[in-house]
């Protein structure tokens, strides 16, 4: 069976009245029979029919044993960290989101986790930093937003010769274009917020385990600490995941359009998107990624400063100036200004995220469109586009 037949079918109608659509169980508690004795759920923290169906597709979607669904992306990750204790050490992609690592390093590093950046695009550099401490090696691939990609095939191959485990926060590329549990990773953890629920209509995080020994451990946390995500909103992840093979499809394929236009502008300087033939890692995208790269371009402009980026990222009118990614309409962001603010300018010079870097998310609107709109903006503003020849 194809992934796509699997995941729609994966969506339970329901048993009671056939309802195609999963209902929304929109209630605290459970009626019992006697103490104990109930029909599988028993309190609204614990468990719920509605997430319970998200669970089972997330899982399933990516190849795992079991699923979780928190709040928002941050709480996935944060009940994730929770397996670890005191002492521990986790060495993490060094352009980790800002997110994750406002959470590691301001709230876990005063519990003594201690974190190591590591530039994991060389698998090598991962085998310095390793040690008997290491409980997890954590990776985003392609990385935000410069779209760095690693080899968690190999990184995996490290990690598991060292006891370690390998977390993978796989929003970017999102279930569609790569699977890491398949390529070796032990869990997998998303930001439903993007690809997977894909309309910017909400905030949902997932979590998917390889086995049962960390199902039951996650399970704990989820119920322990409460992050969970309410019925309404499982509901309209389930509903956004139906329709994610098309989306993602389409915005691969008009990144790809938008930056070859991209890499053709004179004033234009740099273009970062996996699916270039000049990108680092290409060749480990391509196969690691289904072929698929993703919906994020990033770019930096000849003349390098905030104040140029701040005219485009104003300018363009299908680009809607905001956070986030993965939904239907497709945004601009301005990193050095908004997701990056926080990052002392030194530090985020070193990782790629130049004062004139602009990264924007393909939607699903016609390539054509949103091509026009970027020669329009660099008409109006003197950026100069090379005629191709
Ligand atoms: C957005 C994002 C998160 C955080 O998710 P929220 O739903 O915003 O909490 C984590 N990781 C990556 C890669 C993200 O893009």
């Amino acid at each position: 069976m194809g992934t796509t037949t699997n995941l729609i079918h994966s969506v339970p109608v329901d048993e009671l009245t056939g309802s195609i659509s999963v209902p929304i169980y929109q209630t605290a508690t459970y009626v019992q029979e006697a103490p104990g004795v109930n029909k599988g759920f028993d309190y609204g923290r614990s468990n719920n029919p509605t997430r319970l169906a998200l669970e089972k597709i997330i899982a399933q979607l990516e190849g795992g044993h079991s699923g979780f669904a928190f709040a928002t992306g941050l709480a996935a990750i944060d009940a994730v960290v929770k397996l670890l204790s005191t002492g521990d050490e986790i060495v993490a992609v060094d352009d980790l989101y800002g997110g994750a690592y406002r959470l590691f390093t301001h709230v876990y590093e005063k519990f003594g986790i201690k974190i190591h950046y590591v530039d994991t695009t060389d698998a090598d550099n991962v085998v310095d930093y390793i040690n008997k401490k290491t409980k997890f090696v954590w990776l985003e691939s392609p990385t935000n937003p410069t779209l760095k990609v690693s080899d968690i095939k190999k990184i995996a191959a490290i990690a598991h010769a060292n006891n370690a485990l390998v977390v993978v926060d796989n929003t970017f590329a999102s279930p569609i274009a790569q699977q890491p549990l398949a390529l070796g990773a032990d869990i997998v953890v998303h930001s439903g917020t993007k690809y997977l629920a894909g309309h910017s209509d909400l905030v949902a995080g997932l979590v998917v385990v390889k086995d049962e020994a960390l199902a039951e451990k996650i399970k704990f946390i989820q119920n322990a600490s409460g992050g969970i995500l309410g019925p309404q909103d499982c509901w309209l992840t389930i509903r956004g995941i139906e329709t994610i093979t098309l989306r993602v499809e389409r915005q691969c394929k008009t990144a790809l359009a938008v930056a070859e236009f991209l890499t053709q502008c004179e004033d234009v300087d740099k273009v970062y998107y996996p699916g270039l033939a000049h990108h680092k890692n290409h060749e480990l995208a391509a196969r690691q990624q289904n072929g698929l790269f993703g919906g994020v371009v990033s770019f930096t402009l000849k003349d390098d400063t905030e104040e140029a980026a701040t005219a485009v990222v104003t300018t363009t009118r299908y680009f809607k100036l905001a956070e986030s990614l993965g939904g239907v309409k497709s945004l601009i962001c301005h990193p050095s200004q908004m997701t990056h603010k926080s990052v002392p300018r030194e530090k985020r010079l070193q990782s790629g995220v130049a004062d004139s870097l602009i990264r924007l998310s393909c939607g699903i609107e016609d390539a054509e469109d949103l091509i026009a709109d970027f020669k329009l903006t660099f008409e109006k503003l003197k950026i100069k586009i090379k005629q191709p020849v």
